[in-house]
Parts: structure tokens; C-alpha cells; sequence
């Protein structure tokens, strides 16, 4: 697990074909949706429509390259999704198509997944096993109503639900595989370096990361693009805190409360709180690099967030009602995250980038089989594969044990330290 390096796929890469069949599939049918929106019915979210692509092309479907046929999943339902989330409709087509050149996370996590990055890091494609598919299906309503219900929301943003099917040839046969995959949230801002990262679950059981050096992000010295996705017990073990101040912790623990109120209702279970800390003391290589914008340290100790998750303030081209949109989602109201506070709620000097990931793993036979063995040898409460409500009560006893104000407050006023 690496945090935001990725390997190109371009013409000649295993995957190219696959990743392009997802753009393509995905452009045409996210432009195809753009009629007036109606308030949706049941319906819309049993909805599934289908495409298919040839060298020739057809009166529904431009001309492309492979042939394979696309399958998008509620479309009208996504497309109210990503208005709820703020995603103008133009940004989001640019982001995932103008060029066919996606990265693929280089370590895909043990569930077989493969990640791939937007050309601008913005958005997320992950491919999902049938089961988790099938789950988002039934359970895409409650995740709606949720979304509506929770603006501030820290579960993963679902911004598309899709499905390409490809032919492959198998000792002289032709077959088709099925490949589902869905669109979400990068939760890390693309322009600002993440200093360190955990995914975390409240659980101990194999939950470290072995690192050769002892991790702690005020190491300079650290290679900034390699750096591993720490667990719970490097967490533990190097006495981590999230810190809030009162006012943040209270606003984070009643989310959070309510999230994973809904995650074990839906009977879900093995999802992370995903953090992305910011140290803003370090001062930022990624910026510098692609803007060359020497206005950072400027931008960031006048308090300001002067930049959008796109990295610009350009919304002149948006065509959606962005009021209730990024910028005022309580957790990404700074540079796409949050800042550390002290104990009278004064910002201090750390960007964090949270939210809940991977969750979508329904609470199954093999699941039930695997806490039956575990348990055995080890104490439940140590495991990961543990029913919902158990899961939901540890993950949120975890984090909110977690959370300390920032030790002293902020000294704002200090120039750089070189
Ligand atoms: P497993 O089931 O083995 O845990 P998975 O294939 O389901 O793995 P995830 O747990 O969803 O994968 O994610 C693996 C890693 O990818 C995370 O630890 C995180 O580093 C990164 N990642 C996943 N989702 C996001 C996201 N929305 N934003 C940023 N990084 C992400
Ligand atoms: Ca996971
Ligand atoms: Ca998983």
C-alpha cells in the first residue's frame, strides 16, 4: 500500500485496454445524462443502462478503438450523487477523460482491487468484486438518503457505479469477462505531499506495517514519493493522536457516530478511517513542483485556503449550484482537509485528510467462517472479521480514544525554519 504514486498506463501497459474501455465507457455515458434533473423514483435506482462500442461505431456509441460493451448503474441517481457532492458535471468529464492516461496504484490491496488515479489525481477507480457490487446495488438508496441526510458525511464519495465487458481469447475461444468498478473520491489532495498516512480499524490483529526506520513524519529525510500506509499499531505504537480541539472533536465523533451507525445497519464491516496528515511546518515539494506557486507559505500562515481540491479558483465554467459544494464540506474546508486544533480550538500547524474507505464488504458466510476460526486462537476482540455492530462499537471506540488537542498553540508567526 503506497500513498499517491502510481504507475502510467499508456499504450502498451497490461491494463491500457481495460482503463481505456472505462474512460471511453464512462464519457459517453456521463454526457449522455444531462437532461433536466427530475426528483428521482424508485426506478432510477433499479436503472441500469447499456452500451456498446466497436471499431466502426453506431448511432448511439462514437467509434472506438477495442470492442466492449459498458453497463452504468443507476446513472440518474449518480449524476444527483455527485451534484450533492459538488462535482461540476464539465470538471468531472475533463478530469476522467481529456486524455486517456490514468495511474495504477502500484500495490493493489489484498482483495484483488486495482486503483486507478485520474490524470489530475482527483478521482479514484477502484474495481470491486461481484459481492461488493452487488451490495452498493441494494443498499444505494440508504447510501442516498444518507448523503442527503449528512452533507458532511465521512464514507467514501461514490460519484459512479459501472461495468465493462470485455472479450479475451482462452485456448482458442473467445470469452468475456466482467469487470465492475466504481468512481470515487481521492480523499488526499493532489497538490499538497501527505506526510504520513494510516488506515486504521481499531483492530490489532495483523494490523502493523513494518517499516525499516522507526515512522515519524517529522523525519526529513524521509523519501517523500515511497512512503508506506502505516496501520493501527504503528499508530499505537508511535503514539499518535488525532488532534482536535473540542469544538472538531465534537462536530468529527458525532459524524463518525452516525456513519458507522449506517455501515452496521447495512451489515457492513472491515471499512478504515483513512488519515492523511499535512505537516504544514514541511512545507510542500508537489506544489512547488507543479504550479512552481511560491504563494504557499503565504496562502497557508494568512489562514486562507486559497486553492480548490482542482488546485484553482477558476469557476467560471461551473454549471452546477455549488453552494452546499466543496468548500463546505466541514472536513475538507481547508485545502480538501481538515486543520489540527489546540485545546481553545485554534487552528494549528497540520492538515489532515480523513474519511471511511472500503466499505462495502458485507458481513458473510466467509466472513462468519473466518471470526469462527480466528476465534479459536485469538481474541475476538483483537480480529478484524467481527460482526457489524461489534466492528461499528471497537472502530468508534478506537478513534475516539484517538483524539487530543494539538499540545501548544500554533506559532503562526513564524518565518520559515531552514
Ligand atoms: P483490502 O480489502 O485488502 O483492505 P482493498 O483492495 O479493498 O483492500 P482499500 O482498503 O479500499 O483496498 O484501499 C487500499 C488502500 O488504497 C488504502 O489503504 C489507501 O491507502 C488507498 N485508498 C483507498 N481508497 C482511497 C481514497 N478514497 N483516497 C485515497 N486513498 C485511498
Ligand atoms: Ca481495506
Ligand atoms: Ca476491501
Amino acid at each position: 500500500d503506497r500513498v499517491l504514486v502510481g504507475n502510467r498506463v499508456s499504450e502498451g501497459h497490461v491494463n491500457f485496454t481495460i482503463a481505456y474501455n472505462m474512460l471511453t465507457g464512462i464519457r459517453v455515458a456521463v454526457s449522455r445524462c444531462s437532461g433536466i434533473m427530475k426528483p428521482l423514483t424508485n426506478t432510477d435506482f433499479k436503472l441500469t443502462k447499456k452500451l456498446v462500442f466497436d471499431y466502426h461505431g453506431n448511432e448511439s456509441t462514437p467509434s472506438s478503438q477495442y470492442a466492449f460493451k459498458f453497463k452504468d448503474y443507476s446513472p440518474e441517481v449518480f449524476r444527483e450523487l455527485r451534484c450533492l457532492f459538488g462535482i461540476d458535471p464539465a470538471d468531472y468529464l475533463m478530469s476522467l477523460t481529456s486524455k486517456y492516461i490514468l495511474s495504477e496504484l502500484n500495490s493493489p490491496g489484498k482483495s484483488g482491487s486495482f486503483f486507478y488515479f485520474s490524470r489530475d489525481y482527483k478521482y479514484i477507480i477502484k474495481t470491486i468484486h461481484h459481492s461488493e457490487h452487488r451490495h452498493l446495488r441494494k443498499t444505494l438508496k440508504n447510501y442516498y438518503n444518507h448523503v442527503k441526510e449528512n452533507p458532511n458525511t465521512l464514507i467514501s464519495q461514490f460519484y459512479g457505479l459501472h461495468r465493462v465487458k470485455m472479450p479475451f481469447s482462452y485456448k482458442n475461444q473467445i470469452k468475456h469477462r466482467k469487470i465492475y468498478f466504481l468512481v470515487m473520491n481521492n480523499l488526499f489532495a493532489p497538490h499538497l505531499d501527505i506526510h504520513a498516512s494510516y488506515d486504521l480499524k481499531g483492530s490489532t490483529w495483523g494490523r502493523l506495517t513494518p517499516t525499516e526506520s522507526h515512522p515519524n513524519i517529522y523525519n526529513e529525510n524521509d523519501d517523500d514519493t515511497n512512503r508506506p500506509v502505516l496501520k493501527d499499531l504503528n499508530w499505537i505504537n508511535s503514539n499518535m493522536h488525532i488532534e482536535f480541539g473540542p469544538l472538531k472533536k465534537q462536530k468529527f465523533l458525532e459524524q463518525l457516530r452516525k456513519d458507522v451507525t449506517l455501515l452496521s445497519k447495512l451489515n457492513i464491516m472491515d471499512y478504515s478511517l483513512l488519515l492523511g496528515i499535512h505537516d504544514m511546518d514541511r512545507g510542500n515539494d508537489l506544489l512547488n513542483l507543479d504550479d512552481g506557486n511560491e504563494n504557499y507559505n503565504d496562502n497557508i500562515q494568512k489562514g486562507h485556503a486559497p486553492l480548490t481540491k482542482s488546485g484553482n479558483n477558476n469557476n467560471n465554467n461551473a454549471r452546477v449550484d455549488n453552494s452546499h459544494a466543496f468548500g463546505l464540506h466541514y472536513f475538507q474546508q481547508y485545502e480538501g482537509g481538515i486543520r489540527s486544533s489546540d485545546k481553545l480550538d485554534h487552528d494549528t500547524n497540520k492538515i489532515y485528510f480523513i474519511g471511511i474507505i472500503d466499505c462495502l464488504t458485507n458481513y458473510n458466510i466467509i466472513k462468519r467462517l473466518e471470526t469462527f476460526i480466528r476465534s479459536i486462537n485469538h481474541d475476538l476482540s483483537e480480529v478484524s472479521a467481527i460482526p457489524p455492530k461489534a466492528y461499528s462499537d471497537r472502530f468508534y471506540t478506537f478513534i475516539s480514544k484517538s483524539i487530543e488537542p494539538s499540545p501548544s498553540i500554533s506559532t503562526s508567526t513564524s518565518e520559515n525554519v531552514s
